[in-house]
């Protein structure tokens, strides 16, 4: 019996030094796109006369941020700042007041397969024209560009042709590696929300932290598998109804698996995001499936779980502009 006790302590201590270990280099960048407000699936009129919601949902996601002490980057569409008049000036300016980033995610968030490498150029520069002076003024400079829906060029001449475009322009490109299908779940939690079903709206909360969580370790396995260690994490969230209300819970899991926040340039300074980029797709997916690609390291996608069906099922008609 005492030596079974002996024992069992000896586990336990040896369990708490492991994850002493991930305390010390586990990190993970938070991205927010779709600033200042990605809404729902709402026709753009109704968008507009939200703009108080926006406010308030934006006010709870920087108190959560600042609370967690997340150095986050905030993804911005032109197009979004101009529906929401002032208002939509206004949060930007408070992302930066609190010390956030702010990165180009283009004018109108197109999806650029069906667009000339001229036209998503002009995108891109557009993209820039209300955010760059706001971060000049704060003595700043937008060094970050996100493609929309992750989508980096469907032909290898776009893909080269971008790639050699946002370098000349003083852009790196965000890359992201962690991804819950926030924007499914927020697309349903806002209808639940206008159909007053309380009751599903419980069970969504619920089953998003669930996933959240089941996608962090998945990701993490993956990328560990292409590289042999754990290289830092880029969450990418989007700036919605969803997370205003659970973003310090999304925080907390980090937390809970021992990731220490960093900022997107000191995640994406790791050798890992210096890994060649020639992979050339129409889709977008998470960057351990590009990585696993160049490095010639066979995972099996197949092992990721999807959203639950009920939430899909629910979003849906789910449009891929609220990505
Ligand atoms: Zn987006």
């Amino acid at each position: 019996m005492r030596t079974l006790q002996i024992f069992a302590v000896t586990v336990a201590i040896s369990v708490i030094s492991s994850s002493g270990a991930f305390a010390q280099s586990r990190t993970v960048a938070i991205t927010v796109d779709d600033a200042p407000y990605a809404g729902g699936p709402y026709p753009h009129d109704e968008y507009i006369r939200n703009s108080g919601r926006a406010k308030s949902d934006n006010a709870k996601l920087l108190h959560a941020f600042q609370a967690h002490q997340v150095p986050v980057t905030a993804f911005v569409v032109q197009g979004n700042v101009e529906l929401l008049g002032p208002d939509g000036t206004a949060i930007l300016k408070n992302w930066i007041k609190h010390g956030f980033d702010l990165g180009n995610h283009t004018y109108s968030h197109p999806d650029i397969n069906n667009l000339s490498i001229d036209q998503i150029e002009d995108e891109i520069m557009r993209g820039e024209s209300g955010i760059a002076p706001l971060m000049q003024e704060a003595g700043r400079t937008t060094r970050f560009f996100r493609f929309p829906m992750d989508h980096t060029g469907d032909t290898k001449a776009k893909h080269d042709a971008l790639a050699a475009f946002l370098a000349q322009h003083g852009y790196r490109s965000a890359l992201c590696t962690i991804d819950s299908s926030d924007y499914i779940f927020n697309s349903a939690y806002v209808k639940m929300l206008a159909k007053k079903d309380a009751p599903s709206q419980e069970r969504l909360r619920h089953d998003y932290l669930a996933y959240t969580s089941v996608e962090i370790d998945y990701y993490a396995g993956l990328n560990k598998q292409v590289f042999g260690y754990e290289p830092p994490e880029v969450m990418v969230l989007h700036d919605n109804r969803l997370n205003a209300e659970m973003i310090d819970q999304v925080l907390a899991i980090f937390e809970q698996k021992n990731y220490k926040f960093v900022s997107l340039e000191t995640a994406q300074s790791d050798p890992a995001y210096q890994t060649a980029d020639t992979d050339v797709t129409r889709f977008g997916p998470m960057w351990g499936y590009r990585w696993a690609r160049e490095r010639g390291v066979k995972v099996n996608g197949s092992l990721e779980t999807e959203p639950p069906k009920w939430i899909s099922d629910y979003a849906k008609p789910f449009s891929q502009d609220s990505e």
